[in-house]
């Protein structure tokens, strides 16, 4: 009896996907982003107090061609919107994206026409973190609850496409 017989259907793939997950969110390289106030409390988990290098991110990618992770930290302006856009389309699949503080997520106290009122009406977000500004902790915390999103990302799934067919699925309704 082969190998294949014996063990129970999937098991390879679902290994073998553990293993890349495990990988991957432990490897994660944010791209070097910071739009406001919020992105102060950013770079303070890349000091030693916080210590963002025990999860693997030591290195904020200063390419987005070499980041997988965007932390909208701080309001979107409409100015930047489709320079926010640009970025994340140059980075590489898979990606991920956290929300960070109440402007990036709904524009917060910027309710005008200056400011994106949530930076998901133009990039998909994973994480919504909310705080104004979030204190690194909370960061931090925000980045563990994405390590669970990123073990249990698919392999081969072009998650960008994903959102796209969520989303006209949507309009449709
Ligand atoms: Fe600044 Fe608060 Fe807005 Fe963050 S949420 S960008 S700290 S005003």
């Amino acid at each position: 009896m082969g190998i294949e017989e014996k063990l129970p259907a999937g098991f390879l793939l679902s290994t073998v996907e553990n293993v890349a997950g495990y990988m991957r969110k432990y490897s994660v390289w944010p791209a070097t982003f910071g739009l406001a106030c919020c992105a102060i409390e950013m770079m303070a988990v890349g000091t030693p107090d916080y210590d963002i290098a025990r999860f693997g991110m030591e290195r904020f990618s200063a390419t987005p061609r070499q980041a997988d992770l965007m932390i909208v930290a701080g309001r979107v302006s409409q100015k930047m919107a489709p320079v926010v856009r640009q970025v994340y389309d140059q980075m590489p699949e898979p990606k991920w994206v956290i929300s960070m503080g109440v402007c990036a997520s709904s524009g917060g106290m910027f309710n005008n026409y200056a400011i994106v009122q949530g930076v998901d009406h133009i990039i998909p977000v994973d994480i919504y973190l909310p705080g104004c500004p979030p204190r690194p902790q909370m960061l931090l915390n925000a980045i563990l609850e994405l390590h669970d999103q990123i073990q249990n990302t698919k392999l081969g799934v072009n998650r960008q496409e994903a959102a796209r067919a969520a989303e006209a699925a949507a309009l449709k309704a």
